[in-house]
């Protein structure tokens, strides 16, 4: 353990995760098996010693963002909770655009909290969930943790590197440890089983991964700036803005490019950004209520109206893989 930190009198402890805060949450009341399952998510930053030569920009950093969650369930929801998880983990990777994956099965290690006949069924609904989605997994033989089995699932980068990322976690000794119980449809108390599952992992080592995937030419739906608006000289300055107004109000994230400069420094400066959309208006564009778009390769659309250019805009995200 650490030494706490003292701040004026005042003892401190940095957080390294976030599941004991879930559990008291859980057991703050009495649950009945008609609750259950329960499923907490959170947005948890957590802080772990790494050594300062380990530190690595966004990818490994001593205090991150965990998309974490804790589900609290019965033994005979396992199979169709894990199954569902596995589903949501897999959308989610995908939309991010991650379609390769190493998936690992990691199974009872040799000193292990629970029982036999617990671990056998957790690590059959962990393989069951992996075979019905038809995933191709490795068994990582007693890797698992000491309180139960788990899938981890490595995403692959355009450059082909391996990030450990997603993680589903069956646990049965916190719930002892911690005694959360729920009442059995037969008015007994029995012990709940807990998952712990991340989507991302650490958020930002998952966008430090996004970042290089993409190598900074982020899909239309992901880009922080989907459109640049480049008035041509000052004359059209109104007319942009009110462009960049119409798309904002729209729902589309839109910059405009005022500044004195030439259209070709704008335009360049657009794509070194690697922004989607650049639109070019000049005297012509303005006159006739269009813009001319260009994207982020450099092909170059007819100028079309506002609405138009929305449409093109919605086209694409429609067409973005879920
Ligand atoms: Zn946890």
């Amino acid at each position: 353990m650490f030494s706490p930190i003292e701040i004026e009198g005042q003892e401190y402890q940095l957080k390294p995760m976030n599941c004991p805060f879930h559990i008291q949450i859980y057991k703050s009341r009495m649950r009945s098996y008609r609750d259950l399952p329960i499923r907490y998510a959170e947005l948890g930053t957590v802080y772990r010693y790494e050594p300062s030569g380990t530190l690595h920009g966004l990818l490994r950093v001593r205090g991150f963002t965990q998309d974490d969650a804790h589900l609290f369930l019965s033994p005979d929801q396992l199979d169709e909770e894990i199954f569902a998880l596995l589903d949501f983990t897999l959308f989610v990777l995908r939309r991010f655009g991650f379609e390769t994956y190493e998936i690992y099965l990691s199974t009872r290690p040799e000193k292990y909290a629970g029982t036999l006949e617990n671990w056998a069924k957790a690590e059959a609904a962990l393989k069951k969930a992996l075979e019905r989605k038809g995933l191709p997994f490795e068994v990582d033989p007693g890797e698992g943790v000491f309180y139960g089995p788990k899938i981890d699932i490595k995403i692959k980068d355009m450059l082909g590197r391996s990030w450990q990322c997603s993680t589903i976690q069956v646990d049965f000794n916190n719930p002892e440890r911690f005694d959360a119980t729920y009442i059995a449809e037969d008015g007994s108390p029995r012990r709940a089983i807990m998952i712990h599952r991340a989507l991302m992992g650490s958020l930002e080592r998952f966008f430090g991964v996004l970042v290089e995937h993409y190598a900074g030419a982020f899909p239309l739906w992901l880009a922080p700036v989907q459109v640049d608006v480049l008035p041509v000289t000052d004359r059209q300055s109104d007319y942009a803005q009110d462009v960049v107004a119409r798309l904002r109000s729209a729902g589309w994230r839109a910059e405009g490019d005022f500044r004195n400069e030439k259209l070709g420094y704008k335009i360049r400066e657009s794509q070194m950004q690697k922004v989607p959309y650049a639109l070019v208006v000049g005297e012509r564009e303005a006159l006739q209520g269009q813009v001319a778009p260009r994207k982020r390769g450099g092909e170059q659309i007819p100028p079309v109206s506002l609405e138009e250019f929305i449409g093109i805009l919605k086209g694409e995200l429609e067409t973005t893989p879920t």
